[in-house]
């Protein structure tokens, strides 16, 4: 095991791209999770990742947050290092205070949406804007409608998660999310929970940000959304990137047998 200090900011600021990983590897015991992963997103990319169940997906967007860390290689977000780096042979890491800065440039959505039962719409998403940013109710209660309206959800601002349908939870989320203004957005799978007819709305939502410019990096089983909003295409298998590339020609002329299978057992 390295030695790990704690690197006191400013830390290095390295070249604009949004999110950049450097050889990140990781285990759980003796299972390799991810294997020298390199990974760049420029600033207003949409790449969608697939790949099969326990390729990896996961884990990787949770070390790309640093929610997870990771054993070898560097995460930037933003230029600014989040996890590890090598320097003259010792690995230093982060401050927990610098991980809080350049975490909140990240936005992330999960499956499950983890709405506060017992709060409204509308305070669902302004809780981390009062409590974190320090707004005022007001200041907070406009912002969350801005947001809210941004998924189409205004006319839902009082409601409980309890009377939304997991379509509209799971917009409520990614409103949560872009209230806290992101760079850059994370999303694990964010329609998989859902009823088959509530899909649609989710993806919607994540299309209109793409179409504004969003940077985002989305783990999704949904390859005609892929298909059509992703700049390119990141196919996972047993912690590797197998293939990468726009999604027309992953998707018409997979070179990697892994992949052919992994898209029939989709089509
Ligand atoms: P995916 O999202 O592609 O389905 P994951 O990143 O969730 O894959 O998991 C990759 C592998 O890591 C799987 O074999 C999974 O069982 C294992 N794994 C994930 N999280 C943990 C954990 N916290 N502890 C041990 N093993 C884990
Ligand atoms: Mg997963």
């Amino acid at each position: 095991m390295p030695m790990v200090e704690t690197l006191s900011p400013p830390s290095l600021t390295r070249q604009k791209t949004m999110v950049e990983a450097q050889g990140i590897s990781k285990q759980f015991g003796n299972l390799e999770v991810l294997t020298t992963i390199d990974f760049r997103l420029a600033s207003s990319e949409v790449v969608c990742v697939i790949g099969p169940s326990g390729s990896g997906k996961s884990t990787l967007l949770r070390c790309l947050a640093f929610l997870e860390p990771y054993d070898h290689g560097s995460v930037y977000i933003d230029g600014q290092l989040l996890g590890y780096e090598d320097r003259g042979g010792k690995r230093v890491r982060t401050s927990e205070k610098r991980v809080d800065q350049v975490r909140a440039s990240v936005g992330m959505v999960f499956q499950h949406f983890n709405l506060w039962p017992h709060r409204t719409a509308l305070e669902n998403v302004t809780e981390a804007l009062r409590l974190v940013n320090g707004l005022s109710r007001r200041e907070a209660d406009v912002e969350g409608m801005a947001m809210l309206e941004q998924v189409g959800l205004a006319d839902r601002a009082g409601h409980f998660p309890e009377s939304l349908s997991g379509g509209q939870k799971q917009r409520v989320a990614i409103a949560r999310a872009l209230a806290m203004k992101p760079r850059v957005m994370f999303f694990d799978e964010p329609t998989s929970a859902l009823d088959p007819e509530l899909v649609g709305e989710v993806l919607d939502v994540m299309k209109k940000l793409a179409a504004d410019g969003m940077t985002m990096v989305i783990v999704t089983h949904e390859m005609g959304f892929a298909a059509k909003v992703a700049d390119r295409v990141i196919f996972m298998d047993q912690g590797r990137v197998v293939e990468s590339g726009p999604p027309t020609t992953l998707f018409r002329q997979p070179k990697s047998e892994r992949l052919q299978q992994f898209l029939n057992t989709w089509r």
